[in-house]
């Protein structure tokens, strides 16, 4: 390889992998917290006559009116906040961090968490201290507090619920971040949908809190659209930064169409939150099995089996989940299966109950 490589790519990103999202082939796929449910034939018919109006040769409206005002009202964002669109939920956290990367400068999160807070950190040539959560994967609020003393972090990043522990921090808790925090908390609810619960209406009672979201878990993954609701005053901040068109003509008329129907999404993540309670109980209920609780449309659960092997037995056996053995630490034997749907759910079940046995 070229020296030019080692002269020219910063140490930071050269020692990084790429994240590695795995080919899912034939297999039932239940590895990305994606909504397994497609639209009734009606609905599809009407979102492709929709989409005859789409003006490709244009570019987007830069501000995406007619979306940003369906999303204050699918979101309920209070009256008042601002709202800053994104190309995911993943770069409104390269936007945030863009904004206030400086060398030396800390972003911070719980451990384990989202592994995007530490490798956008790391993009941005910022710092990244990650707190470990306790061993339940509470939110470990001591050690919360001594770490942001001691390395006053720029933004704190919180998973609500987090994600892949799949529980919900306690919210007194979160509230004694947001106090004591130097800089901005963003309280992340990718999954809102599956988690009753959210900081949307404390939006204004702290004037560092954020809150983010996506569509992404709620059916829309494929359109990449995330959101960021708080303060007028940070947000045109992150809005100088974020490029003009990130929201595409694509994604604006579709999610546009898909939140004028969102009863039907709704009953999806409905009947998704159901089933993972029946999940659940299975897993459970079967003998060297350890799922922890879950607020998400996922579960993590621990085996007493190698968790390696348990994994790639359910792969060869057509089953996709994520293993999060490797990672190591607290998600030592570790693995997160997505909620399916009900016949997923089964066969995924009856491949797990072969692969321990
Ligand atoms: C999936 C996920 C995201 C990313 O969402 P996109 O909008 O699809 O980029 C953000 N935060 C958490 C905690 C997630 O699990």
């Amino acid at each position: 390889m070229s020296d030019k490589i080692t002269d020219w790519i910063r140490p930071g990103i050269r020692a990084l992998s790429a994240y590695h999202v795995p080919d899912a082939g034939e297999c039932i796929k239940l590895d990305a917290m994606e909504n397994p449910y497609t639209w009734p034939e009606e609905m599809v018919d009407a979102w492709l006559q929709r989409l005859r109006g789409a003006a490709l040769n244009r570019y987007p409206d830069p501000a995406a009116h007619a979306l940003s005002e369906r999303l204050r009202e699918a979101m309920a964002v209070p009256e008042g906040q601002a709202l800053m669109l994104g190309n995911g939920s993943d770069e409104i956290i390269q936007i945030i961090a863009q904004a206030v990367a400086a060398p030396g400068r800390v972003i911070m999160a719980p451990e384990p968490s989202f592994v995007m807070y530490r490798m956008i950190a790391t993009f941005c040539g910022m710092e990244y201290v990650g707190v470990p959560l306790r061993e339940d994967f509470s939110l470990d609020l001591d050690a919360m507090l001594a770490a942001i003393a001691k390395h006053p972090p720029a933004v704190i990043f919180l998973a609500y619920p987090n994600n892949p522990t799949g529980n919900l921090f306690d919210a007194d808790d979160v509230r004694a971040v947001i106090e004591a925090a130097p800089g901005l908390v963003v309280v992340d609810e990718a999954y809102h949908a599956f988690a009753d619960a959210s900081f949307m209406l404390r939006l204004g009672e702290s004037d560092n809190l954020l809150v983010m979201r996506t569509v992404s878990k709620m059916g829309l993954a494929g359109l990449r659209l995330g959101l960021l609701a708080g303060p007028g005053a940070w947000l045109a901040e992150f809005d100088k930064v974020r490029l003009p068109y990130n929201i595409n003509v694509l994604t604006q008329v579709s999610a546009d169409f898909a939140l004028e129907n969102i009863g039907v999404l709704e009953a999806q993540t409905a009947q998704i939150t159901a089933d993972r309670e029946t999940l659940w109980q299975a897993l459970a209920a079967m003998p060297g099995v350890a799922p922890f609780p879950s607020r998400a449309n996922f579960i993590l659960f621990r085996v007493e089996a190698d968790a390696d092997t348990v994994f790639t037995s359910l792969k060869a056996n057509g089953v996709l989940i994520k293993n999060l053995n490797p990672a190591g630490g607290p998600l030592a034997g570790c693995l997160r299966v997505t909620v399916g749907r009900p016949e997923e759910n089964s066969a995924f079940l009856q491949a797990l109950h072969s692969a321990i046995a």
